[in-house]
């Protein structure tokens, strides 16, 4: 079996959605936007690294989803995706903070390591490179409002990064979050991963992998408002037996697939 983080992080935000998902197959239907958009704009910036045409990458690669029926939050439009997204990559090539050495091996650089029981655990990490001329992981992401930098240090508890760290062995971490609000912004958050947090986390890595193989998916409901995680869970129609939930977030195909580690990559 081959773990990723993005099925031990479902996993430990709701068992039973990783039983959703995982075991039985069910799927998010793609509909918002600013989801997809990420996932071309993050090839546009592969196209900047490699020297090619950035703006028309971005164009090409969202231009394939003009005439879709996505959901746009309020104020957003295709057009204005892909003018936030150019101007975002200007700026990023103007500031010039970021620099990575072999673009065909250090972008989705893909690493593995085996666990206590034979099973491997994947990542694909968005980018190992310098930013501002120290070597660190780097993780993209595309935002409407800003990261939180306050308190010092918050970044160096998410556990994407710790994972991260924990499986390349590099401490120094970072996001480049690319804001697109009204004057698009980005934002170069670094943190440092202590050796006691990547030790924590093989500990947690391998309880959880545990507890997968026990079968034990017990729902973890949120029930607090306004933090409540069950509001934003694709699963909530299943979880309520709401047919038309169901209908309007989720397809289901025939079982968990060998290839679910992909889903790494949408990350
Ligand atoms: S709706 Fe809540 S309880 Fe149900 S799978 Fe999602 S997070 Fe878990």
């Amino acid at each position: 079996m081959t773990y990723s983080y993005t099925q031990i992080g479902r996993y430990l935000r709701c068992p039973r959605s990783y039983r959703y998902h995982y075991l039985d197959g069910w799927r998010e239907k793609e509909t918002r936007a600013a989801m997809v958009f990420g996932r071309c704009f993050e090839n546009a910036l592969a196209a900047l690294f490699r020297q090619e045409d950035c703006a028309a990458a971005l164009f090409q690669e969202w231009g394939a989803f003009r005439d879709a029926s996505f959901e746009y939050k309020k104020g957003e439009s295709w057009d204005r995706l892909v003018h936030q997204g150019v101007h975002l990559l200007e700026t990023f090539a103007r500031d010039d903070r970021v620099h990575i050495q072999n673009p065909q091996t250090d972008l989705q650089a893909k690493r593995v390591r085996t666990l206590a029981g034979g099973n491997d655990f994947v990542a694909y990490i968005d980018a190992i490179g310098e930013l501002d001329g120290k070597r660190c992981i780097i993780d993209w992401k595309t935002s409407s409002s800003r990261y939180s930098e306050e308190p010092e240090g918050l970044l160096s508890l998410d556990p994407q990064l710790i994972c991260y760290s924990w499986i390349t062995g590099i401490s120094d971490v970072a996001f480049v979050v690319f804001v697109r609000k009204h004057a698009p912004e980005i934002q170069y958050l670094r943190a440092s991963i202590s050796d006691q947090q990547r030790q924590e986390f093989g500990r947690l890595l391998e309880a959880t992998v545990g507890q997968i193989e026990a079968g034990q998916f017990a729902s973890h409901s949120g029930i607090r408002f306004p933090q409540n995680g069950c509001i934003s869970c694709c699963h909530l129609g299943l979880c309520l037996n709401n047919q038309q939930l169901i209908n309007s977030n989720l397809t289901r195909k025939a079982g968990a697939s060998d290839l679910d580690w992909l889903d790494e990559l949408v990350d």
